[in-house]
Parts: C-alpha cells; structure tokens; sequence
C-alpha cells in the first residue's frame, strides 16, 4: 500500500493518460519531469546543456560521458539499497545488483589487462576524493606518514593538502603529511628530493599521482624509493586513467601496490570511483624464503564500507560497468589517441603564439601556460575567456610566490575530443585563447598595476569599452562550438 503522504500528491496526470508512457508518474510532484510543465531544475539542465553545446571546455578533468552511461546512470539502480559487498548484503533482492557489481569488477580488471589472481577491486567509492580517504584509512594509522606532490605544484588536495596557516584537506588533519615538489626551473617532479626528504619523513604511503602536471610520472623511481621506506606506493591516475586504459600513457599498476581513480575524467564515465589492490605475494623474506603476502583486499574493503561509506550507488556501478565496456574498443583507443595529439597541436600553437608551456610540452592530455611572461595572471585570463565562452583553470606555476595570485592556465583536450575535435580545430581553439588573452592585457592595462582580481572583474563587465569586444570574441566561439556534436546529449 502506498503511504497516505503519496496518495496526497496530485494525481491529474494518473488519470489523464496523454499517450503511450505518457502520463504514468508517480502521484508524487512530477513539476520537473519534461513531460510535465516544466519545472525550474528542467529549465536550469535546459541552460547547462546550451552552455555545454556553444562553449569550449577546456577543463582537464571535464570530459563528455556517452548517452548510454548517462542512460545507466538514470536507471532504476538508482533506488536499491545493497550495503555490504556480492554475495554478502546487508538488504533483500540483490540479486541483480550483485551481478552488476561483479560484472563491474571484472570489466575494471580486463580495462586495465590485470590478472584476477594478482589484483581485486573495489568499485564502490562514491567519487575519487573518498576513494583516497579509504586507501588512507585502511594502510596509514591515524596520523600516520604520507607523501603525496604538493597541490601548487600539480598534486591533488586529497594527498595530504595544507597551508603553513592551515590543514586544508582532511587528509591532512588525520594523517601527516609531507609534500614532495616539482623544480621550480625545469616544471619536473624533483625526485631526487622526494627521495632525501622520505629517508628523513618514514613514510607509511607514498603516492604518485597528479591534477596538473603534464608529464609522466617514473613510477619505477618512485618504487625504488617507496621499497627504501618500508612504504606502499599508490598511484591514483584520477586524470589519466582513461589514457592508461588505451594504453597511450605508461600503465602505474606495473610498480604500484594500490591504484585509485575517478571514472569521469579521461576514462568519459560517470562521476564515481575505484579502487585497485594487489593480492598474493608482497615480497619473500630473506631468512626464512617465506613468502609474505598482502594485506590490502580486506583492510581495503572494510575501510570503503562499512568505514567510510554506506550504501553503494548502484546506478554508479551501472555506470562505471558501461563506461568500462566502452574503454576497451578499439574507437576509444583510438580517441584516447586522438586526446594526446590534439594536446601536442594546442601546446605547439600556443607556444608559437608566444606562450611559455611549463616543461616545454606534454605527454599527456593537458598543458601549464604560464601567463608571467606575457604580464597577465591565471586569475584575470581564467575570468576574461569564461566571459568569451572558453572554459578552463587558472593554476599556480613551478615557482609561484603566493598560490593567491597564480600565474598559469590549465588547459585539457578530453571534453572537446569527445565532441570530434581534431588538431586544427585546436589550432583554432589556441587563436581564441590568444585573443582571450590580449583582451585581458587591454583591460588589465588600463587599470593600477594594484588594482585586484575583484575590481578587474567589476571593470570587466562594467566598462562599455570592452563590452563589443568580449561580445565578439563570445560570438565567434559560440558559432564555431555549436557545429560539433555533444555526445549523449541530444539537443532539446
Ligand atoms: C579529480 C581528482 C581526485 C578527486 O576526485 P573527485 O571525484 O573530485 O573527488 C583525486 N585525485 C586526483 C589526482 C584528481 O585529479
């Protein structure tokens, strides 16, 4: 029976069936179902998607997820609750949610060509932030050691981020942690450093993982200094886990004790997380010949649920199973590819533009511009080109004095590949960004070398000068965006 606060809902479109499907939602309010008048988070998904369609997304950890994940992901998976794992549940009728999360296993072990003997995963982690925290709490003792790159020199807030003022992240409240940096003249990890600096710190983790840095990582450096430690080496390939997949970047899991992810950066899934462990022989010990084995299939699960975690979200398993089915065509290699070289062709024609790209290029599906020598800062350019239709990041650069003002822009290639760009569509997209730029320098020429980002902004759009301009600049990307497909939304 339906409880009385359901029957209360109006129930017109019950009794008025408009049409085959039509007119069959729950007597609960429907007012932001399409089908209905429309409601005003309709209307707001309505303006995301225009903005989506005529702006170009820059932003290297966006991407464009297929209409069949997002079809997954809307599914009816969504209602089931299954705390616990396959075959060991907390609910009733999980039948199917237990073949779902299996199958979602076994796809992440064949994605990344794992030996099932030798690696497990766990695809539970609502997003990759949580999916950190546990690998945290399952392998470091409260206030135990880590080591993750710094955030200002490309490392993720969830490795351990704090301030001298303050412990920003909680990671960096429950565990210590001691960041490792790029050097400040080349834009490369110093791993030298990173390996002094262990001998001195004993770290329990050491992580190879970064949101903007360019370059690969030496995964075999970092064992060798992980082995020296005594310490686990984690590899979280947040950004580049869909390039791993097509194997078009060098694959962490060969060095690494544990992998963590997200699935909606380059891997093009929905928003969630997974967690890769190793099984079986850790090492042999020297006396006795004795294998040592892991320990990280348990302490890992448990720590995800029920440490940190509740519920699954099943209709984000459902997804990441799809997303992971995708990423081993030979259409998403291919795109994978496609990822790497329209980044060479955007990092070629900014630098011929002038651009100072840190580290000289990448390897990757990102560029660092830094805007120091061109007299301009990520901050005001970031603001300039959002105005004009061109997504991105400002970012601090290798030497940045104060992470307040930082120097640089991010720029990723993965969402605009997926809309079917190709290196002369980046060529283009580099023009914009230039133009972007020199608007910036206009408007920041006007003003005090003083004046702030606030009162840039206000100047921005206040000061009629500049408005036919940034209107122009807008025009032209709109019109040139609109042209390309945005996979799995279909326009409205
Ligand atoms: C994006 C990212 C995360 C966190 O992912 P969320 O899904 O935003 O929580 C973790 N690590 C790295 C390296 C990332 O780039």
């Amino acid at each position: 029976m339906l409880p009385s606060r359901w029957a209360s809902g109006p129930s017109s479109s019950l009794a008025t069936p408009r049409g085959p499907g039509e007119g069959r939602c729950p007597p609960t309010s429907c007012t932001d179902h399409p089908r209905a008048a429309p409601g005003q988070v309709y209307d707001l998904i309505k303006k995301e998607k225009r903005r989506q369609r005529l702006g170009l997304e820059l932003i290297a950890s966006e991407n464009f997820a297929s209409r069949a994940v997002l079809e997954a992901l809307g599914s009816c998976m969504n209602n089931k609750y299954s705390e616990g794992y396959p075959g060991q549940r907390y609910y009733g009728g999980t039948e199917f949610v237990d073949e779902l999360e299996i199958l979602c296993q076994k796809r992440a072990l064949e994605a990344y060509r794992l030996d099932p003997q030798k690696w497990g995963v766990n695809v539970q982690p609502y997003s990759g932030s949580p999916a950190n925290f546990a690998v945290y709490t399952a392998l470091v003792e409260p206030h135990g050691r880590i080591m993750g790159l710094d955030l200002p020199d490309g490392g993720h807030l969830t490795h351990g981020f704090m301030t001298d003022k303050k412990k920003i992240s909680a990671t960096s409240i429950f565990f210590e942690s001691m960041p490792y940096k790029v050097n400040p003249n080349t834009g490369y990890i110093d791993y030298d450093r990173l390996e002094e600096n262990a001998r001195l710190f004993h770290p329990k983790l050491i992580i190879a993982g970064v949101s903007c840095y360019s370059r690969n990582l030496d995964y075999a450096r970092m064992r060798k200094i992980a082995d020296e430690n005594g310490a686990y080496l984690l590899a979280d390939m947040a950004h580049i886990s869909g390039l791993v997949a097509a194997g078009v970047v060098p694959s962490p899991f060969e060095h690494c004790d544990v992998v963590s992810t997200t699935t909606h950066k380059t891997l093009r899934g929905c928003r969630a997380g997974m967690i890769f462990y190793r099984k079986g022989a850790r090492s042999v010990d020297p006396k006795t010949g004795k294998e040592i084995p892991y320990n990280l299939e348990s302490p890992i699960n448990q720590a995800v649920f029920p440490g940190l975690q509740g519920g699954p979200h099943n209709h984000a398993i459902a997804g990441i199973a799809v997303t992971l089915k995708q990423a081993m065509t030979p259409e998403f290699k291919a795109y994978q590819r496609q990822v790497v070289a329209n980044c060479q062709a955007l990092s070629a024609t900014m630098a011929a533009l002038g651009y100072h790209i840190v580290t000289g290029g990448s390897d990757n599906h990102l560029i660092l511009v830094d805007l120091r020598n061109r007299g301009t800062d990520g901050g005001r350019a970031e603001r300039v080109l959002e105005v004009c239709s061109i997504a991105c990041n400002k970012n601090t650069c290798p030497g940045d004095k104060s992470a307040l003002r930082p120097s640089g822009l991010r720029l990723g290639t993965p969402a605009l590949t997926s809309r079917g760009f190709r290196e002369e569509d980046f060529q283009k997209v580099a023009h914009f960004i230039h133009k972007g730029i020199e608007l910036t320098l206009k408007i920041q020429n006007d003003m005090s070398p003083k004046a702030t980002l606030k009162e840039f902004k206000e100047r921005l759009v206040s000061d009629g000068k500049y408005q036919a301009g940034l209107k122009s600049l807008k025009e032209e990307v709109e019109t040139f965006a609109a042209v390309f497909p945005l996979p799995g939304l279909p326009v409205l």
